[in-house]
């Protein structure tokens, strides 16, 4: 269900000038259009584009369902994850301003019954170490394997699980035989080779033979003469541990007890855990690695459609 699509901007319109926040602000604006030289406006934050209320660039959210509806997209829309109230707040402040957004994002989301039901009981994890400081995204990598899922209509029960150390960028791959590092490249080069090269370094906690075994293949695949110039550390960083983790949880929120399911809904949670903020980076790791942020259906508000058509004009 998408947002922006569910708006009725005549509905929207009616609605500011009767909003206990917004009325004031919106009038303003309307008399301002009408008597543009009498004030300057330069001091206030507000805006008025096409009848919809702006903050900067974020759309005013009146006192309605709309705003419990903004806050269920951000929390569990197709493209979100079911997050926690921070990593929610984040995706919604994006695009969006209403008063003590706080308090209702606090509220909807301790009523999602898919978060109450799927909440871990796991301990937090340990304190790690790095073991490189990372230089650019995808030259140091992990690598790890949720193993022995329900298996898939397509025969899947393990995950392989890809993470960039620089951008903390995630790819959850389904895979059929973990043990078998011929397979297992083969994945590796379909996933994550064709979209990022080669890394120069691969932390892993599998066992040295088959960390060899996997370089051995690698190489092989790409036929290539050169010596090997890449290393491999069998222990791990604790990076793994955390997605691995994280993407638990998150499937257990969509799969909602259907989990032989699982298979279908990993890309998307692929993207959902790409779209929200890191702690440690503070910042996306869509945007660390591209340098923006895809668009979500909570992007297509009134404003950005229209930024979007510009650019293309
Ligand atoms: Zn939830």
């Amino acid at each position: 269900m998408s947002v922006a699509r569910d708006i009725d901007s005549l509905e929207v319109v009616a609605l500011y000038p009767e909003d206990p926040v917004f009325a004031q602000i919106f009038e303003d604006c309307e008399e301002w259009e009408r008597e543009r030289w009498m004030r300057d406006r330069s001091s206030t934050p507000y805006s008025k584009f096409d009848g919809f209320l702006f903050k900067g660039k974020r759309l005013c959210v009146h006192v309605s369902s709309w705003r419990e509806l903004f806050v269920r997209e951000a929390h569990n829309g197709g493209l979100m994850g079911h997050f926690g109230i921070e990593k929610t707040r984040g995706i919604l402040e994006e695009q969006s301003y209403w008063p003590k957004m706080h308090k209702d994002v606090v509220r909807i989301c301790g009523q999602c019954v898919v978060c109450r039901r799927a909440k871990s009981r796991l301990l937090p994890h340990g304190l790690y170490t790095p073991l490189t400081t990372p230089q650019r995204p995808w030259l140091d990598i992990s690598m790890d394997f949720v193993l022995g899922l329900p298996r898939t209509k397509r025969g899947r029960g393990n995950i392989f699980i890809v993470v960039d150390q620089f951008s903390k960028m995630a790819h959850f791959i389904p895979c059929h035989k973990c043990d078998d590092a011929t397979n297992v490249v083969s994945l590796f080069v379909e996933h994550v080779v064709k979209l990022r090269g080669i890394p120069q370094t691969i932390v892993s906690d599998r066992d040295p033979k088959f960390l060899s075994h996997f370089w051995k293949e690698l190489w092989g695949r790409l036929s290539t003469k050169l010596l090997f110039s890449t290393s491999c550390h069998p222990q791990t960083d604790g990076q793994t541990e955390v997605v691995n983790r994280i993407l638990g949880s998150m499937l257990r929120a969509v799969v909602q007890g259907k989990l032989a399911s699982w298979e279908e809904h990993l890309p998307l949670v692929e993207f959902a855990y790409n779209r929200v903020t890191h702690s440690t980076i503070g910042m996306t790791p869509f945007k660390v690695g591209y340098g923006f942020n895809p668009l979500t259906p909570l992007d297509l508000t009134p404003l950005s459609q229209d930024v979007v058509k510009l650019r293309w004009e």
